[in-house]
């Protein structure tokens, strides 16, 4: 392919073949298990896995799980479960950080006897102090001319648990003036006595991740090591550690710009207060952007995938707009699903000259433009809903839909016209009395007559009860994310609850994660967490019209 057409973590691979530096790409996703993931790892995960397919290479799934206050085992699974769903395919490769834990101690030994690491006595904070600013240079650390054999038997002591947590920490000896504040002689482990969820308490040593990283990379054999921007400067010290711990395959960090989407929050502190204080409901909550609640409202795999396709791959930093994610589940769905009639706010329709006790089946083709989808058919009969948006008492200009003394068509049915309504005691509109033309069968009438409006209706008897949800963002976009104290403006419309809708049978039986374009209403998905046997919940994933322009 020309050069132009591939981004530039593709040239920099090409190349790497071409000169010899690999013979086969190795690629990994390494999260760290201490939340779900988002639709910004998703970005990660499909690059990675789009990589290694691209070139034939290999795709690992690794938990960098080498910090053991934050990880909880419960993600572990979510996270294998979402990357599964995303089609990122690791095959027997699925790896743990914290299994490498007798190299990562082994790697530490070596560079102690190279006299590249020492252990120090300075504090965090002193350590903070000692290292300078970018305007001025570190201060050498007091313990940094220990020997090796002292530095060697106080690591063993750190291991063997002598030391309180941040009493000692073994840092590594690079250059504490060099104007990469990494690069002064950072800590590369430390003590904590905590319980690990795979180690349990065999240590109380743990390694920091500049030092873990770059050697989980080389152990498994990346070749190269994609990694968002906020690493770059990082770069210097995973070269050092591979390089002088001596891996002779050594990988090779590239960064790329993270993915953010605008007025959307992703933040796990703002997610995590969210989930606590119930405005939303778990973390799967549809209006939310991990790929468990994306995944509960309906988008598709190959839809997150488009997404991040038409975001590509750069080096600098921007935000996109949501509207491109509903553009990607749109243009997904349209030609997959099939169409189905819901009604989200019914008032009841008698058609008075339609025989009582009388079902026609009318057959409705499920996807006007794939034909492949088939047809289905719904029943008609004496008594309908539409929605109450279909029907007004008096009308303003250009009203085409169903009003008193006007001719509509009820899609794929019959021409109807109203004649009288019913209203309660509180002027609610609660029944609509119609004729209908039996020679309009179909939705058009012999003698040529025209009719503007076209509405949707389900047949009363046979419809089955649903509740459906509709989504805003859970931000109000207009005030923006954040006040002044850093609390999120709440859209107080973010979610509405429609208990009393109706869907035609066809949609009756749908089971989790099914979904239907319901015509004029947009694409709805069975939610796969309150639909239960006597209850239907669909999720509105996104509605039909756009303003995304691509
Ligand atoms: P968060 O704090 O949002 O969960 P993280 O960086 O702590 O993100 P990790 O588990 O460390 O999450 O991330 C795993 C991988 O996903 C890393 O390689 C990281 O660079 C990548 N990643 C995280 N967020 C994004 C994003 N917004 N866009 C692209 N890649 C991302
Ligand atoms: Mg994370
Ligand atoms: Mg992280």
């Amino acid at each position: 392919r020309e050069t132009e057409s591939r981004n530039f973590i593709e040239q920099i691979i090409d190349n790497d073949i071409k000169e010899g530096h690999c013979q086969e790409v190795h690629t990994r996703f390494p999260p760290e298990p201490n939340g779900y993931l988002h639709i910004g790892h998703a970005k990660s995960i499909l690059l990675n896995s789009g990589i290694a397919k691209q070139y034939g290479g290999k795709f690992n799934l690794r938990f960098d799980d080498t910090n053991p206050t934050k990880e909880k085992i419960e993600f572990v699974e979510s996270i294998k479960e979402d990357v599964k769903w995303l089609g990122a395919d690791w095959e027997d490769r699925l790896f743990f950080a914290s299994d490498y834990f007798d190299q990562m101690y082994e790697a530490a030994v070596k560079l102690i006897k190279k006299g590249k690491a020492y252990v120090s006595d300075l504090s965090a904070e002193e350590i903070r102090e000692y290292r300078g600013t970018l305007t001025e240079t570190g201060k050498e650390d007091p313990s940094a001319n220990r020997s090796v054999e002292e530095n060697l038997q106080l690591f063993e002591e750190m291991k063997a648990g002598k030391y309180q947590d941040g009493a000692k920490v073994l840092r590594a000896r690079i250059d504490m003036s060099s104007p990469n504040i990494n690069m002064r002689d950072p800590v590369i482990y430390r003590v904590a006595h905590m319980t690990h969820h795979n180690t349990g308490d065999k240590w109380c040593i743990y390694p920091m991740y500049d030092f873990a990283h770059p050697i989980e990379d080389a152990i498994e054999g990346i070749t190269h090591s994609l990694c968002t921007l906020e690493f770059e400067d990082h770069r210097p010290l995973y070269d050092w550690v591979v390089r002088e711990v001596g891996y002779e395959h050594p990988p090779k960090q590239i960064e790329f710009a993270k993915l953010y989407l605008t007025n959307v929050v992703t933040g796990k502190r703002y997610i995590k207060r969210l989930v606590e204080e119930h405005i939303v409901d778990g973390w799967d909550d549809p209006r939310l952007v991990s790929i468990a609640a994306l995944r509960r409202r309906g988008f598709t795999p190959e839809s997150i995938k488009k997404f991040v396709e038409l975001c590509g791959i750069s080096k600098s930093n921007s935000s996109v707009d949501y509207a491109m994610l509903e553009y990607c589940i749109r243009e997904d769905l349209k030609l997959k699903r099939s169409r189905a009639m819901a009604v989200l706010d019914p008032i009841k329709v008698v058609i008075d000259n339609y025989p009582e006790g009388q079902v026609e089946e009318l057959t409705i083709v499920n996807n006007m433009e794939n034909e492949a989808l088939g047809s289905h058919t719904v029943p008609f009969c004496r008594e309908l809903y539409i929605d109450r948006e279909d029907f007004m008492e008096e009308p303003p200009k250009k009203y085409f839909r169903m009003y008193p003394g006007n001719e509509v068509r009820l899609m794929q049915a019959y021409f109807v016209t109203c004649n009288s309504y019913i209203k309660d005691e509180d002027g609610k509109v609660t029944e609509i009395h119609c004729t209908y033309d039996p020679a309009s069968k179909g939705g058009n009438s012999p003698d040529g007559r025209k009719v503007k409006g076209t509405i949707h209706w389900v047949p009363a008897p046979y419809a089955k009860k649903a509740e459906i949800r509709l989504y805003e963002n859970i931000v109000d976009e207009e005030l923006g994310v954040y006040n002044e104290d850093g609390s999120l403006n709440l859209n107080p419309n973010s979610l509405t609850v429609l208990e009393n809708c109706y869907v035609e049978p066809f949609a009756a039986d749908a089971k989790a994660y099914d979904s239907f374009q319901f015509v004029r209403q947009g694409y709805f998905c069975v939610d796969a967490k309150d639909t239960t046997d006597e209850k239907l919940v669909f999720n509105r994933i996104v509605s039909l019209k756009s303003s995304y322009k691509l």
